[in-house]
């Protein structure tokens, strides 16, 4: 790649950040990682009307969380700032002139009550009203009246929007790094409003004037913004500058039936479509942090919709996605969210980290249950257990027999409780009080021996000896439990079981 690689994400701060914008960001993050470029964020919040409170910093923070951080953005290298475009309004008034002035746009004067009548009339002659070169001359604009008139009419204040003077006649061939060649006919294009006369530019002109300002290199962003790729790419050749290359990502998909997920598929079906929990007057919107998913997962889930490495392989650190990641390889077919499969991910991941730091994850959760355990112990617990858990929060169900004795016994489990199991167990209770090296082998060699000396049966002994330290038939490896809980623990639950069962 000869040119330096910048890109950029963009996101309006509407609300927070939905998971197709988080995947959108990962893949401007790895992209720009993998050609050793720049990663940076730009908030476009020129549309006051839908601007949120609170996004922005959440938008940060998603980001942060998930270790994808952009290398600059506001407060951070603020080497092209601001990089919020309302600091920014200053800049876009002149690029809008300057069109104006090469005749690449126009001012329009209409009312919004003209422009209905207009339409209503245009439909009412059976056609379908589109503000472009076929009515603008029809309309109140600058291509009409006089230099002077518009001159005057703005001098009085009249509110004007400043629309893009399309081309006519023209199939633009663009070129998509995900799509290949896409064909646009300029004729069925609209003359989008590109600056409004109170000050403020509409998305399209703030996007370009700053990609260009800011070198962005490469424009990776959702599919929605495929229409609006011939005109980016039309002002780029009005102002007379060289676009960036485009990429534009598959969307993600229902988890079932078909359409672009929402977040009403995930409160249907509960999980949730945000990075981080959104509080609201109206509710709280559940994030993958509050519900225990790690950040590498949700990283390594979001990389492979849409995009795999030719391979089978699935699961990946973000260093290795940063390795093997390429743009070309991202398709274009739409990709499925499938939350089950997340689950799967956050599994894979978890069992990855060190027993010792899962303890200590584990510890709070074991303090509010009221135990202090020692670090070993947790950590021991934790081996044991992890590989059936999928989210730390399991953990405590998973593995409370560690840490209290079983009040109940499980229904089902109760018919290995036999006639004759009581004597057995008592017989038990006096081989374990023999064993001097408490560890989980030795005890199961003993156990064993003693059993096959008295031809006693495994399951005669074993399921009982489950139920009395669990309660039920679950849980790790016997004598692990054993070895952790102790000998005067083993022996007490044991004598429980025999006085209850
Ligand atoms: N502000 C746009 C958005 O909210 C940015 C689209 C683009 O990347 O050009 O997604």
């Amino acid at each position: 790649m000869s040119k330096q690689v910048r890109v950029r994400f963009a996101p309006s701060p509407t609300g927070p950040l939905h998971i197709g914008g988080v995947r959108t960001a990962l893949f401007n993050y790895l992209f720009a990682k993998k050609n050793g470029g720049t990663f940076y964020l730009r908030i476009e919040d020129t549309d006051q009307n839908r601007y949120v409170p609170g996004a922005e910093a959440y938008i940060m923070e998603a980001l942060e969380w998930l270790g994808i951080a952009p290398d600059e953005t506001i407060g951070k290298n603020e080497k092209f700032g601001p990089y919020r475009q309302s600091e920014r309004k200053h800049l876009y008034k002149g690029y809008a002139e300057q069109l104006i002035n090469s005749d690449w746009a126009y001012y329009a004067f209409d009312t919004s009550e003209a422009l209905d009548a207009f339409r209503k009339s245009e439909e009412e002659q059976g056609k379908t009203f589109i503000y472009n070169h076929t009515n603008r001359e029809k309309l109140d604009t600058s291509l009409v009246i006089s230099a002077e008139e518009t001159a005057k009419r703005i001098a009085n204040g009249e509110h004007y929007v400043i629309r893009f003077k399309t081309p006519v006649n023209e199939t633009l061939h663009l070129q998509d790094i995900i799509r290949g060649e896409v064909k646009f006919d300029t004729n069925l294009l609209d003359d989008k409003v590109l600056f409004k006369s109170d000050g403020m530019p509409t998305y399209h002109l703030a996007n370009i004037v700053d990609d260009h300002l800011m070198e962005t290199s490469h424009v990776i962003r959702g599919e929605e913004w495929l229409p609006s790729m011939p005109l980016h790419v039309l002002l780029y050749r009005a102002f007379g500058w060289d676009a960036p290359e485009f990429a534009h990502l598959p969307l993600i998909l229902k988890p079932i039936g078909n359409g672009k997920l929402s977040k009403r598929d995930g409160d249907k079906l509960g999980f949730p479509v945000f990075p981080l929990e959104w509080k609201t007057e109206e509710g709280i919107s559940s994030g993958y942090r509050e519900k225990g998913f790690f950040p590498e997962a949700v990283v390594n889930f979001l990389a492979l919709l849409g995009w795999n490495d030719g391979t089978d392989k699935e699961l990946y650190s973000l260093e290795e996605l940063v390795a093997a990641f390429d743009l070309n390889r991202v398709h274009k077919a739409g990709a499925k969210f499938d939350p089950e499969k997340n689950k799967w991910f956050n599994h894979q991941h978890l069992i990855k980290q060190e027993d010792a730091s899962l303890a200590q994850a584990f510890t709070p959760i074991l303090v509010e249950k009221g135990f202090t355990v020692d670090d070993n112990v947790a950590t021991k617990v934790v081996s044991l257990i992890k590989e059936r858990a999928n989210f730390i929060s399991e953990f405590w169900d998973l593995s409370d027999f560690f840490f209290v004795a079983p009040t109940e016994y499980d229904e089902k489990a109760r018919k290995n409780w036999k006639a004759e199991t009581p004597a057995l167990m008592q017989e038990l209770i006096s081989v374990v009080e023999e064993i001097t090296d408490f560890t989980s082998m030795n005890i199961e060699t003993i156990v064993k021996d003693w059993m096959t000396k008295n031809e006693i049966g495994m399951g005669k002994v074993m399921q009982p000896f489950r139920l009395s330290l669990v309660g039920a038939l679950k849980g790790p490896h016997l004598f692990d439990i054993v070895e952790v809980i102790g000998k005067q623990e083993t022996i007490q639950r044991i004598q429980k079981a025999i006085a209850s069962l």
